[in-house]
């Protein structure tokens, strides 16, 4: 909008912008550590041209072609890696048949999963149903249905959201430049928020930090905010937020994602930059200090705990965590020398057939996160999408 020279004020309410894309100084270790480790994946279209567009894509690292490192207590590290010279889709089937405990079942499997891709399906049918119906075996649901499910939508397999997910796997799932993960090798501060601020102040945004909006005053035809008057509002929030706003009671349910970062003196590397785990608590482990190039004398490690609906005590939950990477990597001895809880209690919204439809003031606009059956869950790139068709939708009001 700034670019179509628009006059825009972005209010927000923390002391930074971030949000949940969020980095804070950890000072005894004396870092900048962010909430937690962001994954992205080659299909987010919308968020590699935002970064293109701010000249900010070398923030991220990709991968040349998807590979997800595995582990399990049983098996040891293993990997689901599609070979780059077949066709993706062929490509995908070898590569399910070839992980350690697997038969052909797994791959005729995925080939009965890739023809319901397209298919009507009910908005109120859940990923478990959906595997039911397929009868997809249990191997394959443990080692990647669940994994993907938990990491994708922030729910387990007996709740989410059938038709959001099939949507992620329909758009992840169908080549090899889109199936890849990228992760970012500055921490999100510097990686993306900082740009992304400089850029929009550089268009003429005037960013309002430390302002909370608590009303939306609607005048005739405009709305006051912070005492100024403005034609437009978009309120990029999440749905919870929103209401609240609104003054209106809110039914949106929530999960939570749980970030446990340790720093270690001893030289303790995972097998891999990040490494899905099988049967643990901790369920994505991230080598932060590899995947950010550090060289400080501190590793820093973060397990990550998607969904996360569990009552441990900090202790207890960093002895745990510390067990886990000691089995990973085969390390006896093993003690960190600080670590970081962050326990994000409402980190996605999730994705649900009932989100009630708004009412709005005329001058509003709702780019809330509050996912239907079919959208993307919430994520970066649905936040990306969101501002856009937010942004896309003002401009159109402007013109009439
Ligand atoms: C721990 C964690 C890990 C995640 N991992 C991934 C991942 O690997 N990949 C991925 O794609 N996504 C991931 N996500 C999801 C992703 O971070 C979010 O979906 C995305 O950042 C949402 O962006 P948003 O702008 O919609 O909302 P937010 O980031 O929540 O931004 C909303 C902003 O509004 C401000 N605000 C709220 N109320 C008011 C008010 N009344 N007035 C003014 N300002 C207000 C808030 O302070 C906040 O800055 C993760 C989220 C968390 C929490």
């Amino acid at each position: 909008m700034a670019e179509q020279g628009i006059d825009v004020h972005l209010f927000e309410a923390a002391p930074k912008a971030g949000g949940r894309t969020r980095s804070f100084y950890e000072g005894k270790v004396d870092c900048l550590c962010d909430n937690g480790p962001h994954l992205l994946v080659g299909a987010y279209q919308t968020t590699q041209k935002l970064m293109q567009d701010c000249g900010i894509s070398h923030h991220i690292h990709w991968q040349s072609s998807l590979h997800l490192p595995l582990w399990e207590s049983q098996r040891g590290s293993f990997s689901f890696k599609p070979t780059t010279w077949l066709p993706f889709n062929l490509a995908l089937l070898k590569a399910v048949g070839e992980l350690p405990g697997h038969d052909q079942t797994s791959p005729l499997a995925m080939v009965k999963l890739a023809t319901t891709l397209k298919s009507d399906m009910d908005d109120s049918c859940t990923v478990q149903e959906w595997m039911q119906q397929l009868s997809m075996p249990n191997q394959l649901i443990h080692d990647l249905i669940e994994p993907l499910c938990l990491g994708a939508m922030n729910e387990s397999m007996d709740t989410a959201c059938a038709s959001s997910f099939r949507r992620v796997l329909h758009e992840s799932f169908s080549s090899h430049k889109q199936a890849r993960l990228g992760w970012f090798t500055k921490p999100l501060d510097q990686a993306l928020i900082d740009p992304l601020c400089e850029r929009a102040q550089q268009l003429g945004v005037k960013l309002h930090t430390r302002t909370c909006v608590r009303s939306l005053q609607e005048i005739e035809d405009s709305i006051q905010i912070a005492g100024q008057s403005f034609q437009h509002v978009i309120l990029a929030l999440p749905a919870y937020a929103t209401d609240r706003l609104l003054n209106r009671p809110t039914s949106c349910e929530t999960r939570a994602i749980c970030n446990i970062h340790l720093w270690f003196e001893q030289e303790v590397h995972l097998p891999s930059l990040l490494i899905g785990s099988l049967g643990t608590t901790g369920q994505w482990f991230f080598d932060v200090s590899s995947q950010m190039h550090d060289q400080s004398k501190l590793r820093h490690l973060c397990a990550v705990i998607s969904a996360d609906q569990s009552k441990l005590d900090d202790l207890t939950l960093v002895q745990i965590i510390r067990d886990e990477i000691r089995a990973i990597t085969s390390l006896y001895a093993l003690t960190p020398v600080h670590y970081r809880i962050v326990r994000e209690k409402r980190a996605t919204v999730l994705v649900r057939h009932d989100h009630d439809e708004q009412v709005l003031p005329q001058a509003v606009i709702d780019a809330s996160e509050r996912s239907k059956p079919g959208d993307l869950p919430a994520t970066i790139e649905w936040a990306v999408q969101r501002g856009e068709n937010a942004a896309n939708s003002c401009l159109d009001r402007l013109k009439r």
